[in-house]
């Protein structure tokens, strides 16, 4: 084998509990249609021929130092408790220390079953993992916290769907996987040696600086307020924040039926499977609070003094909702080209934004434009615009550079869903352009590119994508 991966695997060395030790599932005709080299240089992988990559990133070859396992987890869906999830169609290769100096995960999704697959083929189809591909490398270039793409491989076989389509695997980068719902698993199990042990290699890996089950928990609870106030700020709709799919070292994980907004409205869902709205744009930060909640009912359970340990973690979770008010207010002030906001600053912003879900604005073209002479053609009546221009104007002025500010925090680009859907269609008849493209341009978001390959216009009437899917 050419390709080298200088693996070096800490989850495999917990106990057996932890996991199932499980390989890929070979696949019937691998073919490499992404690879992420940038990434691999990060990662410290060396390339090797691209025959040889299909096969290892379709699971058909295990790489030279590879552990291939399956991790446990539970969490809680919608809502409701389901005691038993788990790696159902993932495989965790290892583990790589980046030149970074970062421990990453490097997993197979859609890589067969495995004993947590339940009902499940254990399969992805090639339209969800060309989405993910697209979408986590777009979080990443606008400097948000997310799991990466390293390599996408048609697998030559098909998935049974609502109807027989393509199946995929992708290589999916994490700084790990553990999730709200790792804890969850043990904690509701009364697995306390497990639950201790868990804690102690979270911090070890994602929070050496801080102690104990509450410092973790604290620690949390910030990367999450400041990923969440972060998708809150591009319009970002997650789709299904499950605990099991709420990260721990406070990345985007899981991207299911996940969707950028066009036009602003507040309420805004895609997943065609939450159907009461749990997940809807602004309730993200609530449920992040939910979510939180969840991690310290399970992290409590390893306390000597439960009562104390109740007290503690309420305090901490209590806090959650001005913290996210405070990253949310520090985002959007930035958005209008505030750079150090005073609490006065959020009438200015709220204000705009009833305007925009009023006045049906696109919520990227509109920050993206504010203050040049095409920001009030996004509004149906664009005196909605000038008269909260006018207030607008008056307070940029106490800004030193507020053009500048607001251009690095306002993409120009956005994956916009019905680009994906289209790219999906074209690489399904083996088109792969549109997908090149949309990579090309999505590595710089925060750049005027005149060649965007349409990537600024909002979906018109008949290219508007009503529902997501999970895939
Ligand atoms: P998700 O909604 O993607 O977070 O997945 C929830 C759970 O279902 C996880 O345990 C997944 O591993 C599992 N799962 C999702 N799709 C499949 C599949 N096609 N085969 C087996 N397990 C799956
Ligand atoms: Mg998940
Ligand atoms: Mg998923």
């Amino acid at each position: 084998m050419t390709i080298a991966i200088p693996f070096d695997n800490s989850y495999a060395r917990l106990p057996g509990g932890f996991y199932t030790a499980q390989a890929p599932q070979p696949v019937r005709a691998p073919r490499l249609v992404a690879f992420n080299t940038d990434l691999a240089r990060l990662l410290g992988i060396a390339p090797g021929e691209v025959e040889e990559m299909a096969q290892v990133f379709a699971g058909n070859a295990v790489p030279q130092g590879a552990e291939p396992l399956a991790q446990l987890y539970s969490g809680h869906q919608f809502g409701n408790y389901n005691p038993q999830l788990g790696d159902g169609r993932a495989i965790l290769l290892g583990e790589v220390l980046g030149s970074d100096g970062i421990r990453r995960d490097i997993q197979l999704k859609g890589a067969g079953r495995t004993p947590y697959s339940r009902g499940g083929d254990g399969r992805a189809w090639l339209g969800p993992v060309l989405r993910e591909y697209v979408v986590s490398e777009a979080m990443a270039a606008f400097g948000i916290p997310t799991t990466r793409a390293l390599a996408a491989v048609e697998t030559g076989e098909t998935v049974r769907r609502e109807s027989a389509l393509p199946g995929a695997v992708l290589t999916r980068v994490a700084q790990s996987h553990l999730r709200v719902g790792t804890f969850q698993v043990f904690a509701a199990r009364g697995e306390i040696a497990y639950l201790k042990r868990l804690t102690d290699y979270a911090i070890a890996r994602h929070y050496p600086e801080t102690q104990g089950p509450m410092g973790l928990l604290a620690a949390v609870r910030d990367a999450q307020a400041r990923l969440i106030a972060a998708w809150m700020g591009v319009g970002f709709i997650h789709g299904v924040m499950n605990t099991d799919n709420s990260s721990i070292a406070g990345e985007t994980i899981d991207y299911g039926p996940c969707a950028f907004m066009d036009t602003y409205h507040p309420d805004t869902v895609y997943s065609s499977i939450d159907r009461y709205g749990r997940y809807a744009y602004s309730n993200q930060p609530d449920i992040a609070v939910w979510n939180l909640a969840q991690l310290a009912t399970a992290l409590i359970q390893q306390a000597e003094d439960k009562e104390a340990a109740v007290e503690e973690a309420t305090e901490i979770v209590h806090a959650m909702p001005a913290l996210l008010e405070r990253e949310w207010l520090r985002v959007f002030a930035a958005k209008i080209g505030i750079s150090a906001p005073r609490e006065t600053d959020k009438p200015l912003v709220t204000d705009l934004l009833t305007r925009m879900a009023r006045e049906q604005a696109d919520f990227t073209n509109t920050f993206r434009t504010l203050g040049s002479d095409r920001a009030r053609d996004h509004f149906t009546d664009p005196v909605a615009y000038d008269s909260w221009a006018a207030d607008w104007r008056q307070r940029i002025t106490q800004e030193a550079a507020p053009e500048a500010v607001m251009r690095s925090i306002n993409p120009a680009f956005i994956p916009r869903n019905h680009r994906i859907e289209q790219m999906i269609a074209a690489a399904v008849e083996g088109d792969y352009t549109l997908f090149q493209r949309l990579n090309t341009v999505l590595a710089r978001p925060y750049e005027d590119q005149p060649d965007h390959f349409d990537l600024t216009r909002p979906p018109t009437t008949s290219e508007i994508v009503p529902a997501t899917f999970c895939g």
